[in-house]
This record gives C-alpha cells, sequence and structure tokens, in this order.
C-alpha cells in the first residue's frame, strides 16, 4: 500500500480526525492587511492552524461545519499593552502588604477569562511577575485565556515607575534593602545588561522600561526622564542578544526622545508627543501604543475623593485626559500605530473601549480594527498572528453585523476562536 493512501484510509476510519478539520463559513471577513471586508468566506482550519479561505459557502468532506453566515469574521484581537496580574483600586496601593502572590493569581484566572471571552486572543503583559506563569498554565490548558507575551518584572531606576520599593516607609525600606537588577532596578549600563539577562532568565517574552515617571506610582513626577540614553541602548543592545523587543513606557518628552534614540520597539502611552518625537518615530520605525482608555480611566477616578493617593491623584488627572488628543495628533502625523488599552488600569474585559475611543479620535474604524490585528501582530510574530491567511494560528472572532459601520459590535464579541478551539459559541 503506498503511504499517501495509507494515511488517506487511517484519516476516515478515525472519527476524531473530523473534529480537528472545522470549515467556518463566514458571512463576511475583515481582511486586515488591506483593512476591508471581503465577503463571504469559508475558512477552513486544521487543529490550530488555518488551512485555506476559499470564497463563498464551500462544503469539505469530513470537517465539521461552524455556521457564522450571518456574522462578520476578523482575526482574534490583539492588545498589546495589559497587565493580567493586577487591577487597579482604591485598596491596591494598601493590598500589595497584605495579599500574597497567589492571591493575585487567583484573581488572574478570572481576568484571563473576561480578555479571551471579549475576543482578545493574544495580549502582551508589560509588567508582573504573575503573568508568566499565567502564560505557562493557559498554555498548558490549565486555566483558559489568551496567548501571553509576557515582560515579567519592568525594568526602571531607583525611585523610577517600576521600582518595586516606592512609598514604603523608611522602616520597611532599610530592611528590603535596595532594589537591584534583579528586582528591575538599575542605575548603569552594567545593571542594564543584567536586568535584562535576569529577565531571560524568568522567562520573559519582550522587555518592559520605564522611561519616564508614572500616574499610578507612589511618586511625584509622572513625566521627568528616568533613564540616560546610554542606560536604554544598553538594554536595547542586550535585548537583541535573546531576540527581544523593547516596550518603554513614557509620558514626558525628553524620557520619550532618551527611549527612541536608544532604539526601543514602542512608546506605550506617549502622553506629551510633539511634532519633533513623530518626526523621530517615523524616521526609525518606532510603534505607538496608545491606552487611551487607562488615560480616561484615571481622570475619571482622579475626580473622586480618596480613589488615588494625594501624591497620584494630580499625575492621573492631567496627564489621564491628554492622552486622547495626543493619540488623534499622532494618527494625523503618520505614526505607526498598535492597539493597547493598559488593562489592570481599567476593567479587564472591556478591552475593546480602545475601538470606540481611537474612532471617537478621528481615526477610521476599519484602520482601528487594523491597528489590533494586524499592526500588533507585526511587533509580536507577524507570519502567525493578526490575519486570516493559510498557515496563520487559528485565531478568529466574529461579531452580528458590520463592525466598520458599526465599531461598537467590537464590544459585543459572539464567537471565539483561539488555536482552533472554540471558547465563545453562538449563542443559539
Ligand atoms: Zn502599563
Amino acid at each position: 500500500m503506498r503511504p499517501a493512501l495509507f494515511a488517506v484510509l487511517i484519516a476516515a476510519a478515525l472519527p476524531a480526525q473530523a473534529a480537528d478539520l472545522k470549515a467556518l463559513q463566514c458571512g463576511n471577513v475583515f481582511d486586515s492587511k488591506s483593512a476591508k471586508l471581503i465577503g463571504p468566506q469559508t475558512i477552513i482550519v486544521e487543529k490550530n492552524t488555518i488551512k485555506s479561505l476559499s470564497p463563498g459557502t464551500v462544503a469539505v468532506d469530513g470537517a465539521q461545519v461552524v455556521d457564522l453566515s450571518q456574522m462578520t469574521c476578523m482575526p482574534g484581537f490583539i492588545d498589546m499593552h495589559v497587565h493580567m496580574g493586577q487591577q487597579s483600586s482604591p485598596q491596591s496601593y494598601s493590598e500589595g502588604f497584605r495579599l500574597d502572590d497567589i492571591d493575585f493569581a487567583f484573581r488572574a484566572v478570572g481576568y484571563a477569562d473576561k480578555t479571551l471571552q471579549a475576543g482578545f486572543t493574544s495580549v502582551r503583559d508589560l509588567g508582573g511577575e504573575i503573568s508568566l506563569h499565567l502564560r505557562d498554565a493557559i498554555n498548558q490548558g490549565t486555566v483558559k485565556g489568551p496567548r501571553i507575551y509576557a515582560a515579567g518584572k519592568s525594568i526602571a531606576t531607583t525611585g523610577g515607575h517600576a521600582d518595586p520599593t516606592n512609598g514604603l516607609n523608611s522602616e520597611l525600606s532599610h530592611l528590603v534593602g535596595p532594589p537591584g537588577p534583579t528586582e528591575g532596578v538599575i542605575n548603569s549600563i552594567d545593571d542594564a545588561r543584567q536586568a535584562v539577562r535576569q529577565r531571560y532568565k524568568d522567562g520573559s517574552d519582550v522587555i518592559k522600561i520605564t522611561a519616564t515617571g508614572g500616574v499610578l506610582s507612589y511618586a511625584k513626577s509622572g513625566d521627568a526622564p528616568q533613564f540616560t540614553v546610554e542606560e536604554v541602548r544598553a538594554i536595547v543592545d542586550t535585548a537583541k542578544d535573546y531576540g527581544y523587543t523593547v516596550a518603554a513606557h513614557a509620558h514626558g518628552k525628553e524620557g520619550m526622545k532618551r527611549a527612541i534614540l536608544g532604539g526601543i520597539t514602542s512608546v506605550e502611552h506617549g502622553t506629551y508627543m510633539d511634532d519633533e518625537i513623530f518626526k523621530l518615530m517615523k524616521e526609525r520605525g518606532t510603534w505607538y501604543v496608545p491606552t487611551i482608555t487607562a488615560g480616561k480611566f484615571v481622570a475619571e477616578k482622579a475626580k473622586i475623593d480618596g480613589y488615588y493617593p494625594e501624591i497620584v491623584r494630580p499625575k492621573a488627572a492631567r496627564i489621564g485626559s491628554q492622552i486622547q488628543s495626543t493619540f488623534a495628533n499622532a494618527y494625523k502625523a503618520g505614526v505607526k500605530i498598535a492597539f493597547g488599552t493598559d488593562m489592570g488600569v481599567g476593567p479587564h474585559g472591556d478591552n475593546a473601549s480602545e475601538f470606540l475611543y481611537m474612532t471617537e479620535a478621528g481615526m477610521p474604524s476599519n484602520i482601528a480594527l487594523q491597528t489590533a490585528t494586524y499592526n500588533a501582530a507585526q511587533i509580536l510574530a507577524p507570519n502567525e498572528l493578526g490575519q486570516l491567511q493559510a498557515g496563520f494560528k487559528a485565531d478568529l472572532v466574529a461579531v452580528a453585523g458590520n463592525p466598520l459601520t458599526d465599531i461598537g459590535l467590537t464590544r459585543k464579541i459572539a464567537f471565539v476562536m483561539k488555536d482552533g478551539v472554540v471558547y465563545k459559541e453562538l449563542a443559539q
């Protein structure tokens, strides 16, 4: 018997094979590369991979049919900035003293499920040690959630946005001692290299630095630069040794400029960007991940007495309200934009709000969808994610109606597939 024929007979004899082959009959499909709808398609999924796309409704022998004929199918959404291990609240500042990591980890299981159910099949987690482990648990099928690309501990300088000992009283500070590269705090070029190598040892997928102050850290300045350009360069160069990209949290212009000149991959938040920064980013191909959702969230909460510590409140009010207009200017200037929300600041599962804020600021719906699919994948895995094409991972979401004319539909995801497995079925 010829081997090929033998294989066919085996396939026919095993009913389990049928479930490995699915025919998704989509009423319409969003092509993320062209940012256009391309009409009805039958998408054949074999195990975790897209095998083919054929126009119209095509019958395929042995394939389980998934009727999405009333739906628009899109690549699974990608959020380039989340923190799966946390959820900010007025209690956040004291919980760190009372709870163990395992408490936060149990919460994270719920956040991961909400994120996936909202149609976000991949996320980049930019800071937090829990996500390294959550990623593994999801990949092993222990819990349900998006595919996670995790930074692990963010890298900061002393007193910087990601110094884990910010806000400790002097007695505790003295007991804990000054954090170093192992804890993600650097103060020299050598430290910078060590911190990146430690992240490799920890199992990180990407490097995150906090190039300027931040809103929610217990520190006065939200925008002061916090690295020298030489330190950034040392981080970026070492990161390249391990195939890492580098994401830089930044609000103030000077810190942002140093990060871009140092060679980072993406600017996160980017609050005080201006024409000079836009020009620099375009020259260097630097991405912008806006996180308007987080800006809106903190600006709103800053109005409530006692929600944030007094040192945080003015930063939240001033910086938070600025991000949406910065995004509008960056888009007009032609900066490359990838979708990100900073969920963990705002509520996990509400990620699609960012689409509404983006379109509200002047970005067309199809381009907003492209930022969360094709564009985001350019940073993470351009040949695997973000497109409904043969050979790509079978990550697909569907909505009832046309998301190009009603972007609000992205908040009503009706069907979710990740890696060829259906996590949300159409309601009957
Ligand atoms: Zn963040």
